[in-house]
C-alpha cells in the first residue's frame, strides 16, 4: 500500500524493549546446562501451548498486563526444549523475585516435559508404562516437610505400578502422570510385551 511509505515512524514506546540475551555458555555452570534441555519442537503442539497459557494466567505473580509478554517468551522458552534461563529472565523483568522464578520455571518445565512425553509415548502406539520413582523425593521442599513426605510416600509406592499412558495413574484420588506435578521427579518406562513384560 503506497500510504505505508509515508507513515511516520512509531512513537518511540515509553518502556524500553525487553529483549533476552542468552548468557554465553561458557558462563554457565553445570546445573544451568542440565536445565536447557533440547526437545523436538514439533512436540509442542496447540494442546501444550493452550495448557501452558493455562498456568501463567493462573500465576498470582503475573499481572494481567504483563502477560502477553510473559507467554511470548514461555512459548520460546519451552516450545524449543526448555529454556529455563530465558524464561526465569522474563518473570525477572516483572519484578519477580530471583528465586520463585527459578521455583516458578522448573515447576512449569515439569509439567510440559510431562505433556511431550505423554504425547510422543501415545504416538508410538504403545499405552502400558510403569511408573519409576527417582528414589530421590518428590514434593519434599525443606526438611521435615510432613506434607510433602506424604505425598512422596505415595509416589514411592507408584513405583512398578503400571499405567495407561493415555490415563495416567491414579495417587490418593487424582489422577497424575509422572513429572506432572511440580516437584514431582517421577519418570516411567514404556512395558513392551514380551521384552520386558
Ligand atoms: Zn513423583
Amino acid at each position: 500500500m503506497v500510504w505505508g511509505w509515508f507513515r511516520k515512524k512509531p512513537a518511540r514506546e515509553e518502556k524500553p524493549e525487553r529483549v533476552y540475551a542468552p548468557p554465553h555458555p561458557r558462563r554457565l555452570n553445570a546445573g544451568a546446562k542440565s536445565l536447557t534441555i533440547k526437545a523436538d519442537r514439533k512436540w509442542f503442539t496447540a494442546d501444550i501451548e493452550k495448557d501452558l497459557r493455562e498456568q501463567i494466567y493462573a500465576l498470582p505473580d503475573v499481572p494481567k498486563h504483563e502477560r502477553s509478554f510473559i507467554m511470548d517468551q514461555a512459548i520460546q522458552s519451552f516450545s524449543t526444549g526448555g529454556d529455563l534461563g530465558r524464561f526465569s529472565w522474563a518473570l525477572g523483568e516483572i519484578g519477580v523475585e530471583r528465586a520463585r522464578a527459578a521455583e516458578i520455571a522448573r515447576a512449569i518445565n515439569g509439567r510440559i516435559t510431562a505433556l511431550i512425553n505423554r504425547a510422543r509415548q501415545i504416538d508410538t502406539g504403545i499405552y502400558t508404562a510403569e511408573w519409576v520413582h527417582s528414589k530421590a523425593p518428590c514434593f519434599v521442599a525443606f526438611q521435615g516437610d510432613i506434607e510433602g513426605q506424604t505425598k512422596d510416600l505415595a509416589h514411592r509406592e507408584a513405583n512398578g505400578k503400571r499405567f495407561d499412558v493415555r490415563k495416567g495413574l491414579k495417587i490418593g484420588g487424582k489422577w497424575t502422570y509422572p513429572g506432572m506435578e511440580p516437584g514431582c521427579r517421577c519418570s516411567s518406562r514404556v512395558i513392551l510385551k514380551g521384552f520386558n513384560d
